[in-house]
């Protein structure tokens, strides 16, 4: 069956306790369809007093409510429930992804939303097997264990490129461990979120468990940074937000915070690849979901002996890129919004000006929508501003260099290290060269693989903490210490 260019749109107010509540102020903002540039719906705007009352309800939530008194094993078992619920409105989850971001509809289908539900069952599972250590040798007179806690009401603040994916990745964890939430979305793309909260009552949470504000980061976002009584902040966005974030939790209560920032990470090409895979595998590394991913190798490094075939190769297969309805059979859709759009012309303006050659694209898509051509950028300088700055966008930057050691140098030459990628048949050197890239996730031949068993996070200004896998869930606890002495004289 054809999937709806329009869906039934979910609720759009607060969600507060289980309700869908009116903000305080009575405002609205418009969310927007990259693709026909129109009008989807108005979307209430929260403020700092709807903040203060979706954490209160959080609060009281995560210290009375029937949440803190369930066993480990029914939170578990209500976060299968919201698992299979993901997976049963699959097609209206992806709809809704699909007008809102303008990501491909099989590709927001299968991977964003199928990948949201498996993320939610795989921490459903570790709900109940959360736990501490005994200390057997710390003296003779004592018992000495440790205790891995909730940390207490979670504040989630969420970017548009994976916008139920990534608050999945957040969600499971955070529920796992026994937290309580208030949830951001990003204002470009809130309504997967919103369609969430109406599984979340479905599945059977109790009220205040999860809880949603929608509105602009620096009053919405900055209201949960400094909001006093959040304990723990997850973001996921830009390096310059994620400064702001940290300075407000830090300013307020010291919160724990998880940054997961942005990147410009390195991808390279050594002589001995295999020439199939790599050119193929270098293209799905930048222009997947429109170049709007925090991880993509978006900094091409080749070897000087494969360099021209590569290249010969990698524009002919970019050339090959379809733009268009992203509810079609096509690689790419739109950007996600306006101002984004006009972001990444600037990049490309500037590239030129910078002296670098365009060897693909470069000018937006003669077609209704935020459209970009797939660009491809060569012969310019490691230090110019398109090769260090995040584009974010479907703009590649190839590089040439000739040896091991150059390459590894001028790859950890970023303020970034979210990922790497190398290609080559020589096992001994991507073991050599992989100990040596500063990212947090490095792929040996092959890009941008994720899944819920491995931690995913960046080093350097890319940030701390991880998302995904077991290390996740220690991002969402506090471990106590306990000693009890139970026999030496006081
Ligand atoms: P953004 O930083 O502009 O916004 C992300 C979220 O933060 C939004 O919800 C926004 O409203 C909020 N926000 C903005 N300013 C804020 C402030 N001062 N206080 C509190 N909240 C604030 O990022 P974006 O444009 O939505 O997303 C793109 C960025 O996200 C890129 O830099 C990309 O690399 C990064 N990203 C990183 C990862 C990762 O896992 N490392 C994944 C996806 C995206």
């Amino acid at each position: 069956m054809n999937p709806t260019t329009t869906p039934k749109l979910p609720n759009t107010k607060l969600f507060i306790n289980n309700k869908w509540v009116d903000p305080i102020t009575k405002n609205h903002f418009d969310t927007i369809n990259p693709t026909t540039e129109e009008v989807i719906c108005q979307i209430s705007q929260a403020d700092k007093p709807d903040v203060d009352l979706a954490v209160a309800a959080a609060r009281d939530a995560f210290e009375n409510g029937q949440w803190s008194k369930m066993s480990a094993t029914e939170r578990g078992g209500l976060m299968y429930k919201l698992a299979d619920l993901i997976d049963k409105n699959r097609d209206w989850l992806a709809q809704l992804e699909t007008i809102d971001v303008g990501k491909p509809y099989t590709v927001a289908r299968d991977a964003d939303v199928a990948e949201s539900a498996q993320t939610i069952r795989y921490f459903a599972a570790w709900a109940d097997k959360i736990h501490g250590k005994v200390i057997q040798s710390a003296a003779n007179h004592l018992t000495s264990y440790t205790r891995h806690e909730p940390v207490g009401v979670a504040g989630f603040i969420i970017p548009w490129n994976y916008p139920l994916q990534i608050l999945c990745w957040k969600l499971g964890p955070a529920l796992a461990a026994g937290c309580t939430v208030v949830c951001k979305p990003s204002e470009i793309t809130p309504l997967t979120a919103l369609a969430l909260c109406d599984l979340v009552i479905e599945a059977g949470f109790p009220a205040g468990v999860f809880n949603l504000v929608n509105g602009p980061g620096p009053t919405v976002g900055e209201a949960i940074s400094r909001h006093p009584d959040i304990d723990k902040i997850s973001f996921t966005g830009s390096t310059r937000a994620g400064r702001q974030i940290m300075a407000a939790s830090g300013a307020s209560n010291l919160k724990k915070v998880t940054l997961e920032l942005g990147g410009k990470s390195p991808n390279i090409v050594f002589d001995d690849a295999d020439l199939a895979r790599c050119v193929q595998g270098s293209i799905d590394a930048i222009y997947p979901n429109m170049g709007q991913c925090c991880c993509a190798g978006s900094r091409l490094y080749v070897q000087e002996g494969i360099y021209d075939v590569f290249v010969e190769k990698f524009i002919a297969l970019a050339k090959n890129l379809k733009l268009g309805d992203p509810f079609t059979q096509i690689d790419q859709g739109p950007l996600a919004s306006e101002a984004h759009l006009k972001n990444v012309l600037n990049f490309i303006e500037t590239g030129k000006k910078e002296g670098a050659k365009v060897l693909l694209g470069g000018a937006r898509a003669p077609m209704k929508g935020y459209f970009v051509q797939p660009t491809i950028f060569a012969d310019l300088r490691d230090d110019s501003c398109i090769g260090t700055d995040e584009i974010f966008g479907p703009v590649v930057c190839i590089f040439k260099f000739k040896t091991v050691e150059e390459v590894i140098q001028r790859a950890n030459n970023t303020q970034y290290g979210l990922a790497a990628g190398l290609w080559t048949q020589d096992i001994s050197k991507a073991h050599r060269v992989e100990k040596k890239l500063k990212a947090g996730t490095v792929w040996i031949n092959d890009y941008n693989y994720t899944h819920f068993l491995i931690p995913f996070g960046g080093y350097k200004q890319s940030g701390f903490g991880k998302d995904l896998s077991e290390y996740a869930i220690q991002e969402y606890c506090s471990v106590k210490a306990v000693i009890l002495n139970h026999g030496a004289p006081y």
